[in-house]
């Protein structure tokens, strides 16, 4: 298997050398050249497989420049019941007879980051360690993407994690899950700002390309086709977990925001997985919900995007979303590159004519859920079914309660655990969620962190002093 560029501008090239390298060259994200085809013969087989094994099979797909023996070990290092809080690793929980949980959020940090950073994690430790190379992961979190790669990457050799956040900004189980770690290789820094002014310093680093080379930064964001690889695996493990008593067809709902988790499920689905529809549910930040009702991509500014009640999906630009347009081009990347140029020119592009395929060959449709949604749903939920639902899972099932068609199973990934957001759920139900017994005592633990001004040279400063080079 050898990877290529969504804007064509990438000599087919190995998963090893896509894994930490961030975009193409050409400014494209990296896709599978071409995709493996999986028969219902082969999924007979897999549905006897552990988790730990059916990742092995999967991702010994994608990965072919490592031997399947040492995907095995690293898979097995991965999905054990010591990191996932559930001996399926990938529980399925029913709410009603007609829509049914995919737990996501067993791992260490209570979101469904942690199914694929976890697996990320030790592929970097295996691939660094055989090159004998190092590598400085420099990043910007609101809380779930940091947390989950802080997790994933603690105590791993030749990587070390440097993670701004807002100060002040993150929740307390947030920041207490983040800073408590004590590893040496993990530096939260806060700095004084917003979000954004994070994300900002980190490009301006990132963009300085001989700072960025002298001290090998690198990244682990949503767009890293070795997290996509390892969201793969739970599309199908859920259709494997939900067809046991002989239903054939489902459809998956999937609360998205940089639409990482959904184009995994348009991965599998494309694999030949058979899932009906794919419904992809935004919250009042619903550029993709547009795009899929509408045909016209439309990404908006900071500035306008709203900071709602299931933050993680506060997004207004999704940054995997290029790799569905390849495919819904046929794969043409001058074609992609095209529409890109528009969107930097005019701020969007317009694919109206070609929107009778997004469900007739793609099986992609969309809704979007507000504030009020999401509290009446985690309420309904709550009172028919005794689950505690998160606000971002709610936005998933309110979404797929208007779209059950033909007695289809649906499927709704439940993205983190409610604990999360205890304010928001008390808020739906009155509830006051409690920390549970492997998660007590983590809010008395000490905290380390380093709080600096919204000033690109002072993180700079610090990179080059606890960097070893
Ligand atoms: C990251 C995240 C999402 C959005 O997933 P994408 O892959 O960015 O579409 C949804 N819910 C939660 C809880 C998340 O952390």
């Amino acid at each position: 298997m050898k990877y290529v560029s969504t804007r064509g501008g990438l000599s087919p090239t190995e998963f090893s050398d896509i894994l930490l390298e961030g975009l193409a060259p050409d400014g494209g994200l990296c896709v599978p050249s071409i995709l493996p085809r999986i028969d219902t013969a082969t999924l007979e087989v897999w549905r006897r497989l552990n988790y730990a094994e059916l990742a092995t099979e999967i991702l010994s797909l994608f990965i072919t420049d490592i031997p399947k023996s040492v995907i095995r070990e690293l898979c097995a290092k991965s999905y054990h019941s010591g990191n996932f809080n559930n001996k399926d690793i990938v529980p399925l929980k029913k709410i009603d007879d007609k829509i049914t949980l995919v737990g996501l959020s067993e791992g260490p940090t209570l979101a469904f980051k942690d199914m694929a950073m976890q697996f990320l994690g030790n592929i970097f430790e295996y691939v660094l360690t055989e090159r004998d190379a190092t590598l400085n992961i420099l990043g910007a979190t609101s809380g779930d993407t940091g947390s989950a790669a802080e997790y994933a990457l603690r105590g791993k050799k030749g990587v070390q994690v440097f993670m701004l956040s807002p100060h002040g900004r993150m929740s307390e189980f947030q920041r207490a899950q983040m800073f408590s770690l004590s590893d040496e290789n993990i530096y939260n820094i806060t700095v004084k700002g917003v979000f954004d002014d994070c994300q900002d310093i980190v490009k301006a680093l990132s963009n300085d390309l001989e700072f960025k080379e002298k001290y090998h930064l690198g990244a682990v964001n949503s767009i890293n086709f070795g997290r996509i690889a390892a969201q793969v695996v739970y599309y199908f493990w859920a259709w494997l977990r939900a067809t046991e008593d002989g239903a054939q067809r489902i459809s998956i709902t999937v609360p998205s925001g940089n639409f990482g988790n959904i184009l995994a499920g348009h991965i599998a689905r494309q694999m030949g997985l058979p899932i009906k529809r794919l419904v992809l549910a935004t919250n009042e930040n619903n550029v993709l919900e547009e795009f899929f009702r509408t045909g016209i991509y439309r990404p908006r500014g900071s500035e306008q995007t709203y900071k709602t009640s299931s933050p993680s999906m506060d997004i207004s630009k999704a940054s995997n979303f290029e790799r569905f347009v390849y495919d819904l081009m046929h794969q043409d990347g001058t074609k992609v590159k095209a529409l890109w140029d528009q969107l930097a020119d005019q701020g969007y592009f317009d694919l109206s004519d070609e929107k009778h395929r997004f469900e007739a060959e793609f099986g992609f449709l969309s809704g979007a859920s507000s504030h009020q949604d999401r509290l009446d749903t985690i309420k309904s939920v709550y009172e028919e079914s005794g689950l505690i639902i998160d606000p971002h899972t709610a936005d998933g099932v309110k979404v797929a309660r208007e779209n059950l068609h033909d007695g289809v199973p649906m499927l709704v990934l439940e993205t983190a655990l409610p604990l999360k957001f205890a304010d928001t759920i008390q808020e739906a139900i009155g509830v006051k969620m409690e920390l549970p017994e492997h998660l007590a005592g983590l809010m008395d633990l000490p905290q380390y962190v380093e709080v600096m001004d919204n000033d690109v040279e002072q993180v700079r400063a610090y990179l080059q002093k606890n960097i070893q080079r």
